[in-house]
């Protein structure tokens, strides 16, 4: 789960790690009566979306006085309903600080570079050797010399040394604390004062753990998600949207993977995955037909399922229920073997659908018949 940076912020703020002065205005509050409870002396207008990026897309931005900042934020919000305005720090140097989980080795990672400010994905494309990492053991936990060793290095003063110090343990502890897979503070400034301040902030939570973080559910703002993920989640159904055109329906994470491989070997691009879990009746299959087929991105369907408690019968009656409720115009290839798929074949077989056996024969039609 993602949220906003005004709220990362103020887990930030309150495990002591200092943020900017700032205030969150949406679209329907007074702006200037909003504007003229603050009196800083230059501002920064922050967009608040789920996605990072902002500064390049136009989405943070500075302004010398109350008169310009109510102006673009006029502006900003023709594109989005929140934005966090903020005193603006006048920065001498950007780093990164950041902890991410190494799923392939089971440890937590720390990230340390003095480059802050642009995207971590282009620093390590670009310049790898300005990036460090540091491997956390899960059972010790993230040790004091491992901060000391990033530390000795660089060329602040002690007091400045001690604060970076603190802030990254306490972003530790953050990420420990809620389970989060990502916290990141990006930039993380040293200004001309001397302060160390978290300039963003962004932390992503595991959504196998939310149900122990009820404090963190409470951030979720399902009116800002997207509605088709919303309705997804809703109905307990995992919905990934992507950037191709054929909507996927399947059964467990693995046989999503292989579906999406299996699409890009025959040169097909997916549009979605919906995955109905491993125990899916046939309601589910039929609400999940209803979120791809409304994915204006889906221009075909394929739907590959293989039965083991899921029963292949119960699929294909969601699917017939669907296709004549719903009126799907959209072309569908069926792929169903395992626990009743026989029965399947016959219940399909009278609605006039022909289903595959085999995956590579039902990803081509899916990629072909476009
Ligand atoms: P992102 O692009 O979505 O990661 O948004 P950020 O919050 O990181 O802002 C983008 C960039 O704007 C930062 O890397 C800074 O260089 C700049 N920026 C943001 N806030 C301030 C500020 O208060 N003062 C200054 N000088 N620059 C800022
Ligand atoms: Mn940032």
């Amino acid at each position: 789960m993602k949220i906003y940076e005004y709220q990362a912020k103020e887990i930030f703020s309150n495990s002591g790690i200092p943020i900017p002065q700032g205030r969150l205005v949406t679209k329907q509050e007074n702006i200037k009566g909003e504007l003229s409870k603050l009196s800083f002396s230059k501002y920064v207008l922050k967009a608040q979306t789920y996605t990072g990026g902002r500064g390049k897309a136009g989405l943070v931005v500075k302004a010398r006085d109350e008169k310009r900042t109510l102006k673009e934020a006029q502006k900003l919000f023709k594109r989005v309903d929140k934005i966090l305005i903020e005193e603006q720090v006048d920065i001498k140097e950007e780093l990164y600080a950041g902890f991410t989980i190494d799923k392939s080795r089971a440890e937590h990672r720390l990230i340390f570079s003095c480059s802050g400010g642009i995207e971590i994905e282009k620093l390590s494309r670009d310049h790898p050797e300005k990036i460090i990492t540091k491997e956390i053991d899960i059972f010790t936990g993230l040790l004091p010399h491992q901060l000391r060793e990033i530390l000795v290095d660089l060329n602040f003063d002690k007091k400045i040394k001690n604060s970076i110090y603190r802030t990254i343990q306490s972003l530790y502890e953050i990420f420990i604390r809620y389970d989060a897979t990502l916290c990141e503070i990006n930039p993380l400034a040293i200004t001309d004062d001397g302060e160390v301040v978290a300039v963003d902030a962004k932390i992503i939570f595991d959504d196998d753990a939310l149900f122990r973080h009820k404090d963190i559910l409470k951030l979720r703002i399902p009116e800002d998600e997207e509605p088709l993920e919303r309705e997804a989640k809703d109905k307990n159904l995992s919905y990934v949207k992507l950037a191709g055109d054929i909507g996927c329906i399947v059964n467990g994470a693995g046989l999503a993977m292989a579906t999406m491989d299996v699409i890009k070997h025959f040169g097909g691009s997916p549009a979605n995955f919906l995955d109905i879990g491993g125990a899916a009746k046939s309601v589910q299959v039929e609400d999940s037909l209803s979120i791809i087929n409304r994915d204006p991105d889906t221009k075909s369907i394929f739907i590959n399922i293989f039965g083991g408690i899921v029963r292949c019968d119960e699929v294909a009656k969601g699917i017939v229920r669907a296709k004549n409720k719903l009126n799907i115009d959209k072309p569908m290839v069926i792929r169903l073997i395992g626990t009743n798929d026989k029965k399947a074949y016959e219940i399909l077989k009278k609605e006039g659908l022909s289903p595959y056996k085999n995956m590579s024969q039902a990803a081509k039609a899916a990629v072909s018949g476009l």
